[in-house]
């Protein structure tokens, strides 16, 4: 960020270093030769395999069945045609002992019949098939023999559809079941990358639960409420409520001014695990601990973003990276430095007042958006030799550490990501708010890239005023 001057403000370009790191070869995996004596077993319900990848034998059996009942084994053998005969084995005690036999009809389909048994056990069988005096396929699975659980019926009821920021928003329900009383009833939110958990509390003696949906962010949230299984009862989930938490103030702007900051892909952090930052107050104005608590306040009610605050460092975001001194507990250091201590143009007559950005990352996947960088060093470094003035250094940390979680600059003046301080403006705009959303839990936890690839090797510094 820049302060206010009465010329165009001078936006340093972008910084890309790409780290020149050598990369270790990928890990070459040679497939064995498997033998074609044996088939393989496919479709619903069968448990484990053996055999080839060519599909000799479809087979269907059930994974769980109550004791004291029958249950059917049926399959199509895909070699050849005519009648052959198949065999279910069942291994006790070190060795196979023939539970059922039948003979296939000439287009190779079957079907037996097995008893459950009393006892719950998982029951480790194996299908052969012979013709003409040879083993034609063969297949492992396993039947778990268990006594079918209770279920468990979930129900909600919202005191409202939503609430402003910081508001409350009680949510309260009843779990029908058997053991209801002391089990866990989770809130969890669809999220592109599948369900998570928000908070949860223990289940009441007569049933009830009470929740508090979170309101400290801006969140937009399709819900339910899960209860997990226990031994004797299967998991219940209450149909799906959709909830919203609204800024207390009216965002200025347009919702489409906003930009990436990382010139190919988005820079993120992994919005379902905590943001673990330090802080570097050496030379800092007074003020500078709470204003730094108020800013990350401020990212974090954008973005769901969970930040924890670990202490103290001698390391500054210097604009360079990556580099050893950064600690390594911590994605995001916040500090004050001068020119001689960073790389950030703080020198001469230079209104560079601040910088912040990502100094290290590696490849990752988004349900929501593709392939990004993950952050693993991110920071903001503010001129330590500036008159700072309290809404000024609040804007400008704020500034500095939206590009630490992603974003580039607005266009708009409004924006608190324009690039230029009027050392005031401290609420984020429309377009702030629409692009910090697609920094944080909204977009969905960060998952492994799909494939190794030549270009996950470390990146280098991408950082802004
Ligand atoms: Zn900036």
């Amino acid at each position: 960020m820049t302060a206010p001057s009465a010329r165009p403000a001078v936006v340093a370009p972008t910084v890309v270093a790409l780290a020149a790191l050598a990369l270790a070869g990928p890990l070459a995996v040679t497939e064995a030769a498997v033998p074609t004596t044996t088939g393989a077993s496919t479709g619903a319900g069968a448990g484990a395999s053996t055999g080839a990848t060519a599909s000799r034998v479809v087979l269907r059996a059930p994974q769980e069945v109550a004791p004291r009942t029958r249950f059917a084994v049926r399959g199509t053998l895909r070699v050849g045609s005519g009648r052959r005969t198949v065999t279910v084995s069942e291994r006790v005690d070190g060795r196979w002992r023939t539970r059922a036999r039948a003979r296939t009809t000439p287009r190779g389909t079957f079907r037996l019949r097995l008893r459950s048994g009393a006892a719950e056990a998982e029951r480790e069988l194996r299908l052969r098939a012979r013709g003409g005096g040879r083993l034609l396929a063969t297949s492992r699975f396993v039947v778990r023999v268990a006594v079918p659980k209770a279920a468990t019926a979930v129900t909600t009821s919202w005191s409202a559809p939503g609430a402003a920021l910081g508001i409350p928003l009680p949510v309260t329900g009843l779990v029908h079941a058997p053991d209801a009383a002391g089990r866990t009833a989770v809130l969890q939110a669809a999220l592109p990358s599948g369900w998570f958990d928000l908070t949860s509390t223990v289940v009441a003696p007569d049933g009830s639960f009470a929740l508090a949906a979170p309101t400290d962010w801006l969140a937009s949230l399709s819900t339910r409420v899960l209860v997990p299984e226990t031994a004797t009862s299967a998991e219940g989930a209450s149909t799906t409520t959709p909830y919203a938490v609204t800024p207390t103030w009216t965002p200025p702007g347009a919702a489409g001014d906003w930009t990436e900051l990382g010139p190919d892909l988005p820079l993120r952090h992994d919005p379902c695990r905590v943001v673990d930052y330090r802080t570097n107050l050496d030379g800092a104005p007074s003020g500078a601990a709470e204003a730094v608590a108020e800013a990350v306040r401020q990212v974090a009610l954008a973005t769901g973003l969970r930040f924890r605050h670990l202490g103290p460092t001698a390391a500054l975001f210097d604009g360079r990276g990556p580099h050893a001194a950064y600690p390594s507990d911590a994605t995001l250091v916040v500090g004050f430095g001068t020119a001689a201590q960073t790389h950030a143009p703080f020198g001469g007559a230079g209104r560079t007042i601040g910088w912040g950005g990502a100094s290290d990352s590696r490849r990752a996947r988004s349900a929501a958006l593709g392939d990004v960088w993950r952050i693993v060093e991110g920071g903001a470094v503010l001129r330590a030799d500036h008159p700072w003035q309290p809404a000024e250094l609040l804007e400008a940390l704020t500034h500095e550490i939206g590009h630490a979680v992603g974003l580039g600059h607005a266009s708009g003046a409004e924006q608190l990501m324009f690039p230029v301080s009027d050392g005031a403006n401290v609420v984020w705009g429309a377009g702030d708010l629409a692009g910090l959303r697609t920094a944080g839990l909204q977009a969905g936890c960060l998952t492994a890239p799909r494939r190794s690839r030549a270009d996950d090797r470390p990146r280098g510094v991408v950082a802004l005023p």
